[in-house]
């Protein structure tokens, strides 16, 4: 197994899953609106991913991205660099696709789109319903029965394992308590000014898997909130700690989430950072780096959700 290579957790129905995985989202730009897809982007970064030895892809409907996922992905198993088994592709389900008989055809747009025949994760996007794609008007549909049509999906094996994104503490134990199929995954944000302690410990408990989104929240000065805390990239107690171990800022930040227990999927369209952030499985941290890292959670959020605060499942 090379130096890079990441392990693998076994998930609570018994399928696995890489713990390092790649995020495809392009995000929003300066004006906070969503960057435009084009024609080849994310598939030259899933390439360079698969190429530096990412296994786990993250993509999601509302990303528009899920061709250009694909398309990367099946040219990878036709050159016979991987085989389908050996990679693990999440996608998610959007606010418009919750009532329950909505939810099967949804993931079956999502495969045409990818051409493939199964996900191994499909994700419920966020706990609340919309009529339409947009943000508004909202639809009243109980997380609880767009669970129902999640399990559908695992049953008709169109989806290996389910779970969600974005549910707190209170959701997520009205999920666990309402039905014998339990989430597999939980993926929320997880950067270092948000450690999610409370949904950790949970899910460490039950045995449900935290994937880490934004995994490198306001690290960087162009993507940072004004009014976002610190640290950033140049932070002096960061660099001290990057020098000590012979590594780069994001490798700390990503190693300190991957031993937090979290599988985090960091975005790049740079193939130079593609492999830099999965270079991180050949140090681990001290209780004296640890303490550092752990000081810098605030709480704070880089996904601002207060546009959704009037939402009946709020706050997620
Ligand atoms: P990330 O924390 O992954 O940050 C991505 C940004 O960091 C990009 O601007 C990228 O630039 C830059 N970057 C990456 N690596 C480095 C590096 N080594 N040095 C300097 N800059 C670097 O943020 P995301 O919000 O994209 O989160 C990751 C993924 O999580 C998403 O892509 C998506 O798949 C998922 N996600 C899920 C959500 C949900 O609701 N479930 C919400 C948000 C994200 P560049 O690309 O130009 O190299």
């Amino acid at each position: 197994v090379p130096a890079c290579s990441a392990p693998v957790a076994r998930l609570n129905d018994g399928h696995l899953m890489p713990r390092f995985g790649f995020g495809t989202w392009l995000g929003l730009d300066k004006y906070q609106l969503p960057v435009p897809v084009d024609g080849e982007a994310v598939q030259l970064a899933v390439l360079a991913a698969i190429d530096a030895g990412y296994r786990h892809i993250d993509t999601a409907s509302i990303y528009d991205d899920e061709d250009q996922v694909g398309r990367a992905v099946n040219q990878k198993i036709a050159d016979g660099a991987v085989k389908r088994e050996d990679m693990f592709i999440t996608t998610k389900l959007w606010n418009d696709r919750h009532a329950s008989a909505a939810v099967v055809a949804a993931l079956q747009e999502s495969l045409q789109r990818l051409n493939l025949t199964y996900v191994d994760l499909f994700l419920i996007h966020w706990p609340f319903a919309t009529e339409t794609k947009n943000i508004r008007p909202y639809a009243d549909i109980d997380y609880l029965e767009t669970w129902r049509g999640m399990v559908e999906a695992k049953r008709l094996g169109l989806a290996s394992s389910i779970g969600v994104c974005n549910f707190n503490l209170t959701q997520l134990r009205r999920l666990w308590d309402s039905h014998e199929l339990k989430p597999a995954v939980l993926q929320v944000e997880t950067n270092l000014n948000q450690q999610q302690p409370e949904l950790r410990q949970f899910c460490h408990s039950r045995g449900v898997q935290v994937v880490g989104y934004t995994p490198f929240g306001s690290l960087f000065p162009d993507r940072a909130a004004p009014d976002a805390p610190p640290p950033r990239a140049d932070d002096p107690q960061l660099l001290a700690i990057a020098d000590r171990h012979n590594k780069t800022v994001p490798q700390v930040v990503l190693r300190y989430l991957f031993e937090l227990g979290v599988t985090p999927i960091p975005k790049s369209v740079t193939k130079s950072r593609i492999e830099q952030n999965r270079d991180i499985f050949d140090f681990s941290l001290d209780e004296f780096d640890r303490q550092q890292l752990r000081s810098y959670h605030t709480g704070h959020r880089v996904v601002d959700l207060k546009i959704f605060s009037d939402a009946n499942h709020y706050p997620f």
